[in-house]
């Protein structure tokens, strides 16, 4: 593995516009600050640089991933022993009427920034949202009831051997999902969005206004990856859980998860240098000095105590790299992994 790694380096590095970093420290590539050396880390700004990195990645036969911002990851503390691709081209360009195109690489703040600032209406309301544009297609990332599948056109990625497009259909999107979920090794390039003709002062104000509601639950400065958890469709919980449902905490048709984990008693807890807010029991943080293991532990724990009290199964949001899957708890009656 490594004599076939190491020519896989030495071909990485002759492609224009592509980055090497052998064994990089994930902990540095994550908004947990959590995760062990990735083997090799590569870099790539623009088209023929994400494709010509990923033919060589490919031809390596070593496992690789696909990140961006890295603010939805849990890497292990292990790290990764594979190639981790991030494609860096971060133009933003826009046209009329009202379209907006950004490549993978862009952070989706200055998306909704550069649109806020044309007036045009659709992005503003998922200020505040970190990551990259590429990360936001993959979950079809959104907040204050909005989406990116509301105003995605088209799609550009590259599926290993040719350049492809999908329109919106295409992408399959639903609630934090896309195509790009079931298709992991499809590397996406760039988006485009049509959005409204509005005003830029009111939309403007009204990101301002999500902002600063945004920072005081997030902190900047937080290590998290915002919601652990996608919270539920209403429609689609059994019917004795329904009921159960106070009819206030259902938004746009969704049970925030939010709700059982504080039903079921998750508000501060904590393993080791991980913690549970205790103002919010869908956010999870590292407090410093946490690990992969710890915030495993936990989220094993919430996941157990939703499903003791509620008889249902919370799933992960947060994606990870370097495990075998998210995290599974132990059939009802079983003992559990304890916290920490
Ligand atoms: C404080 C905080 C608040 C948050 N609030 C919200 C919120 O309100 N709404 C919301 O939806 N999310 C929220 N998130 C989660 C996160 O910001 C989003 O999921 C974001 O879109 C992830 O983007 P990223 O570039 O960081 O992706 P990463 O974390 O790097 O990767 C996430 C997934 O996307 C895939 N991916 C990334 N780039 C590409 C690409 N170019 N091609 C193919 N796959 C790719 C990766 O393989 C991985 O599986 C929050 C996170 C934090 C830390």
């Amino acid at each position: 593995m490594m004599i076939a790694l190491s020519a896989t380096v030495s071909r990485l590095r002759a492609i224009p516009n592509v980055a090497v970093f052998e064994n990089e420290p994930l902990q540095r590539r994550t908004r947990f600050a959590i995760g062990g050396p990735c083997r090799i880390f590569v870099e790539a700004d623009g088209v023929d640089a994400v494709s010509g990195a990923v033919a060589v990645i490919r031809s390596s036969g070593a496992p690789w991933v696909t990140l961006g911002g890295g603010t939805n990851l849990i890497v292990s503390d292990e790290g990764f022993d594979g190639i981790a691709l991030r494609p860096t081209g971060s133009a933003i360009r826009s046209s009329a009427p009202a379209v907006i195109a950004a490549e993978a690489g862009a952070s989706l703040q200055d998306l909704v920034d550069a649109s806020i600032k044309l007036g045009w209406s659709g992005l503003h309301t998922m200020t505040g949202i970190p990551g990259s544009v590429g990360g936001a297609v993959y979950g079809n990332a959104g907040a204050y009831g909005r989406s990116v599948a509301e105003s995605l056109v088209e799609v550009e990625f590259f599926d290993g051997s040719s350049l492809r497009r999908l329109d919106n259909a295409g992408c399959r999107f639903r609630y934090r999902e896309s195509i790009f979920k079931q298709q992991k090794d499809w590397v996406i390039l760039s988006a485009s969005f049509r959005l409204q003709p509005a005003s830029a002062e009111p939309l403007g104000a009204e990101a301002s206004r999500i902002l600063a509601i945004r920072n005081s639950k997030y902190p900047p400065d937080m290590k998290c990856a915002g919601s652990i958890f996608k919270n539920l469709i209403l429609d689609e919980l059994p019917e004795p859980v329904r009921r159960q449902v106070p009819a206030e905490v259902v938004r746009e048709g969704k049970v925030p998860s939010a709700y059982f984990l504080e039903q079921a008693g998750a508000k501060g807890m904590r393993a080791g240098g991980i913690q549970v807010a205790d103002y919010h029991a869908n956010l999870i943080y590292n407090t410093g000095c946490g690990t992969a293991a710890e915030l495993r532990s936990l989220i094993a724990d919430l996941k157990g105590r939703v499903r003791d009290r509620f008889g249902l199964e919370l799933e992960e949001e947060v994606q990870y790299i370097g495990f075998e899957g998210p995290v599974r708890i132990a059939a009802a009656g079983q003992p559990r992994q304890s916290v920490l």
